[in-house]
């Protein structure tokens, strides 16, 4: 039969079908399956019971298959069958098979005889069955009964279309032989989906009930309307083969007997009938099973690998597993030095507006606190006013100068830089003890591992500190570096002859706007570092001055012609 070896397959899928039935419709996984369709009373229910041979399921007018029956017919000594709802019960009467199907589909459809995509479930065991399993669906309609909804061709149809628009679907199309069948139903919206009839699978049933010299010999010969896989035809028991209750054995016998004797079907009858369209199936269903594996499987697959990274996303699942748990713990430590890098370097996601991050409190401390412990620097000016004399009169010794020396004016001003240590290293002070509050804060998201928390803040802020002292050399540094020489070359500085220059100026004009003072705190500050003349000092000053004093009484009074000496000294008297 060619499909030696593969007799497992089926109840290979069997197993999956159970287990995504389950867990639900949410499966998105295709499995390889045969769907049976047809129009109401095309006789359907009749090929299904044939291949078990036995009664089972529910019959009468209307729409009475309302949900998917996915049947798995396994072949086994014992003959009984096993709902997967109630598992473990064994129904030996294939009646109370019946009425266990009609209950449950009255269960989640309500009795209004509404229709569900969710499928029954139902396992028979029997010697008489070759492995196969089989969707059986709503019979297609074109009228509501009762109080069934006007919509019902609608929702059938779009159930039907459900199953069979996979590819994986093989579909059996049931049509009675004696209705036309270029309008056939199930030829129809198997053709919407599978055009090219490549998975159709046509059964012409009720062969019995055709008008007196027609036969379907074209149609079952595959010339009329070809499927690639063909047509076979059988004849199911009459109703009045059921109500007389004919057992299906007889029936089965009586249709071998047709076909063998039938004219038009007689060179073709060992490809007709029941038996032949179940072995068919189960060779055809294997088949397919083994074409869609290695597709199935890598899907599976790659399912698989999904849910395991999402399954590494909770830090704490299967605490078991050591490589898992390094894993997450490595990842959490990243996470907090990403935490830490965006609350520093600012960053779009998740903005808080109820207070500032690390780094915004960073730049405040930087443009504000800084300048601010900058103007605190207590000047007394008296004391100032005699600091200079002294220091002119010294430089000149016995002599009465005529010009003021530099070298009073460096003593001072280097006076005035060395004061920019302590504050300079307070705000180093203020930016590592915001560093450490932020460490604390982005390891919170570690409390679940206090000993990895402690650990992590323990080497993080060791760090921290440790470039602290670094810092603070390398401050005290550059302030030395600035107090060592004063470069009067330098092109910021304007010098006496300058100032003087610029006052004429100014008589005419508004005094010119310094350059200088424009350029913010934080130039400043570097300059500062960067330079070494003593106008960046003065600068600095001038700034402080201007930050909370006039602006135009700095400006004036550095364009004013008492530049060297009494500039300085009005300067230091306005701070
Ligand atoms: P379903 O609605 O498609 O499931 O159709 P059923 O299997 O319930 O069949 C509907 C009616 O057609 C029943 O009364 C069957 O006895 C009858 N029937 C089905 N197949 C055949 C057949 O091949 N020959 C004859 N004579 N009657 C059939
Ligand atoms: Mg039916």
């Amino acid at each position: 039969m060619g499909n030696r070896g593969m007799e497992d397959l089926i109840p290979l899928i069997n197993k999956l079908q159970d287990a995504f039935s389950s867990i639900g419709q949410s499966c998105n996984l295709d499995l390889p399956q045969i769907a049976v369709v047809g129009g109401q009373s095309a006789g359907k229910s009749s090929v299904l019971e044939n291949f078990v041979g036995r009664d089972f399921l529910p019959r009468g007018s209307g729409i009475v298959t309302r949900r998917p029956l996915i049947l798995q017919l396994v072949n086994n000594k014992a003959e009984y069958a096993e709902f997967l709802h109630c598992k473990g019960k064994k129904f030996v009467d294939f009646d109370e098979v019946r009425a266990e199907i009609e209950a449950e589909t009255d269960r989640i459809t309500g009795s209004n005889k509404g229709i569900s995509p969710i499928p029954i479930n139902l396992r028979i065991y029997s010697p008489h069955v070759l492995n196969l399993t089989l969707i059986d669906l709503p019979g297609m309609t074109k009228v509501a009964v009762g109080d069934q909804p006007i919509d019902i061709e609608h929702q059938i149809r779009d159930m039907l279309l459900q199953f069979i628009t996979k590819e994986s679907c093989l579909i059996l199309a049931v049509t009675p032989a004696n209705t036309d069948l270029a309008n056939s139903d199930a030829l129809k919206i198997a053709k919407e989906v599978d055009p090219q009839g490549l998975r159709t699978i046509g059964v012409i049933t009720k062969l019995d009930l055709m008008d007196e010299g027609t036969d379907a010999k074209e149609i079952l010969e595959n010339k009329l309307l070809p499927l690639r896989r063909g047509y076979i035809g059988v004849v199911n028991r009459s109703q009045k083969d059921i109500d007389g209750k004919k057992d299906i054995r007889v029936a089965l016998a009586a249709e071998r007997k047709f076909f063998l004797s039938h004219p038009a079907y007689r060179h073709m009858a060992e490809r007709m009938g029941t038996p032949h369209l179940q072995k068919l199936l189960n060779q055809q269903l294997t088949n397919h099973i083994r074409d869609t594996l290695p597709g199935l499987r890598s899907k599976l697959q790659s399912q698989l690998l999904s849910l395991e990274k999402e399954v590494e996303e909770y830090k704490n699942f299967r605490p078991d597993d050591p490589t898992r748990k390094t894993k997450a713990l490595l990842q959490m430590v990243q996470q907090f030095g990403v935490d830490f890098e965006k609350r520093i370097e600012g960053s779009g996601d998740q903005v808080d507006t109820n207070e500032l991050s690390g780094g915004a409190k960073i730049n405040r401390i930087f443009h504000e606190r800084f300048p601010f412990e900058l103007v605190k620097i207590v000047f007394d000016e008296k004391e100032l006013r005699r600091e200079i004399s002294h220091a002119i009169k010294n430089v000149h010794g016995v002599r009465t100068g005529l010009f003021t020396p530099d070298l009073a004016f460096e003593a001072i001003v280097k006076k005035q830089i060395l004061k920019l240590k302590e504050p300079s290293l307070k705000c180093v002070d203020l930016v590592v003890s915001e560093l450490t509050a932020l460490v604390m804060k982005c390891a919170v998201k570690l409390n679940s591992y206090p000993r990895l928390r402690e650990e992590t803040e323990r080497i993080v802020t060791t760090h921290v500190r440790e470039r602290e002292g670094k810092t603070k050399d390398q401050v005290l540094l550059l302030i030395d570096i600035e107090l060592s020489y004063i470069n009067t070359n330098h092109e910021d500085f304007i010098g006496f002859a300058n100032a003087q220059q610029r006052n004429t100026a100014a008589n005419k004009k508004r005094p010119m706007p310094n350059q200088v003072i424009r350029k913010g705190w934080l130039t400043i500050n570097i300059s500062i570092m960067k330079g070494g003349s003593k106008e960046y000092w003065f600068v600095l000053t001038a700034e402080s001055l201007s930050w909370y004093k006039d602006e135009e009484l700095y400006l004036s009074t550095w364009g004013s012609n008492i530049w060297y000496k009494e500039a300085f000294i009005a300067l230091m008297g306005k701070v």
